[in-house]
């Protein structure tokens, strides 16, 4: 049975200066490897106090991994902490020191004695390369305890984890049973709502367990599934998942981390189709929204933000009748934005927020009427929605809704 700690050594997270990604990274490892994680420590670039740790762990763990303290400078101390805690020698690793040389030469600097120092290793330990940076991490077992000790930099820890730590834990420590997850991505379908599509299945499923999460016009399904097998794991995760979107499958649209911009910037590419925003509502959330993937400069050709009425009227053209009458909280309005801003722009489509994000009513709206118009070359739809939440819940569910109905 594996007892695994994590030490993550450096004051700055200690001050709060950084988060501790590395732990929650190793944890993910390591569950879905099937090692238990019992604890996570930080300590601080004190030797004293990371010896104290060190003790702590070794009478509970019987694996501990250290990340961090493993540069060049004076305040790096990990390995020499262990080294002295545990009576091992530091010893010159020839093939770490020549890859350092090749690394300054590389870069035409001179190296520092200090550097020399990063290609001490604990003696009698296996070496995990590191092919992203300069310090090598170890591994080796004293005692019945395994260490392991990482560099901090998560750009040279994650793939020294994944590639040379992963394997020599399943190597010393036999395969554990495998837990395996996969999150699928929902939108605009309340928790609730979805929690009620799927109450039967949630309550009866043990493996994989299903575990719903919320977010902004958002919901997330974490399906967990544990097996011997990886591949039986993923067999019981794809019939969990078909069951799932039998009933839900609507308002699904995405795996893991993928985001609703992403998908819909990959879906408008594939079909050659541009857009351009007028938004009132939303402020320019859309187009800045839109802007943060990849891909999307041939997708958005730009966008307005007309929040007062004189914009919409001077510069998208809406009728001064139909702010007169109707009101820039309108069907009518949203519609006039979204067929204007389609030919201002020249592109496929158009699209429009407007709407009360609250908290005071407005023009005898309460707080959360939106209307998002979309017009193309064929028709202009305009969808009327009454969300609830804070003004910044609203805006940010109305960008995620005119999202869905891009899509539809
Ligand atoms: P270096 O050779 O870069 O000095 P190191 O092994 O000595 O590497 P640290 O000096 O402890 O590592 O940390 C270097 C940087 O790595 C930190 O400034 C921080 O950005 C990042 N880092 C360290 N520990 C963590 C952690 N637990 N989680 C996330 N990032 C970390
Ligand atoms: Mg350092």
């Amino acid at each position: 049975d594996t007892k695994t700690e994590i030490i993550a050594v450096g004051s700055e997270l200690l001050l709060g200066q950084i988060a501790n990604t590395n732990a929650q990274f190793i944890s993910s490892e390591l569950a879905e490897m099937g090692f238990n994680t019992y604890y996570h420590t930080v300590a601080g670039d004190n030797a004293e106090r990371l010896t104290a740790a060190i003790e702590t762990a070794r009478s509970r763990s019987n694996v501990i991994i250290f990340t961090g303290g493993l540069g060049p400078t004076k305040d790096d101390l990990t390995k020499e902490t262990i080294a002295a805690n545990l009576n091992r020698r530091l010893v010159m690793d020839e093939e770490a020191m020549a890859s350092i040389e090749r690394y300054f030469k590389k870069i035409d600097r001179k190296m520092s004695e200090n550097n020399r120092k990063q290609a001490l290793v604990l003696e009698g330990s296996r070496i995990l390369k590191n092919e992203t940076g300069m310090a090598p991490g170890m591994a080796f077992e004293s005692e019945g305890i395994h260490y392991i000790l990482l560099p901090g930099p998560p750009s040279e820890m994650r793939p020294m984890f994944s590639n040379y730590a992963r394997p020599y834990l399943l190597e010393q420590l036999g395969e554990q049973e495998q837990i395996i997850s996969r999150v699928l991505r929902y939108f605009a379908i309340g928790e609730s709502q979805l929690e009620a599509e799927l109450e039967d299945l949630i309550d009866s499923q043990s493996n994989p367990t299903i575990a719903p999460l919320a977010g902004e016009g958002e919901v997330t399904l974490r399906l967990t599934c544990r097996h011997k097998e990886a591949t039986t794991a993923v067999q019981l995760l794809n019939e969990t998942e078909q069951k799932i979107n039998e009933r839900v499958g609507e308002y699904f649209y995405g795996y893991e981390n993928t985001s609703i911009m992403q998908v819909l910037t990959d879906e408008l590419m594939e079909r050659k189709i541009t857009i351009a925003s007028a938004e009132s509502l939303t402020g320019g959330l859309f187009s800045e929204q839109l802007t943060t993937v990849k891909g999307t400069s041939s997708v958005l050709m730009g966008g307005i933000v007309c929040y007062t009425n004189e914009m919409k009227e001077n510069v998208l053209r809406v009728d001064p009748e139909t702010l007169e009458k109707e009101g820039a909280v309108s069907e009518q309005c949203a519609r006039e934005l979204a067929e204007n801003i389609r030919s201002i722009a020249g592109s496929d489509i158009g699209i429009s927020f407007t709407g009360e994000a609250g908290p005071e009513p407005m023009e005898g709206h309460p707080a959360g009427t939106v209307f998002i118009g979309i017009a193309s070359s064929e028709e202009t739809e305009v969808h009327r929605l009454a969300l609830a939440g804070s003004r910044d819940g609203i805006r940010k569910r109305s960008v995620k809704y005119g999202c869905r109905l891009l899509l539809k």
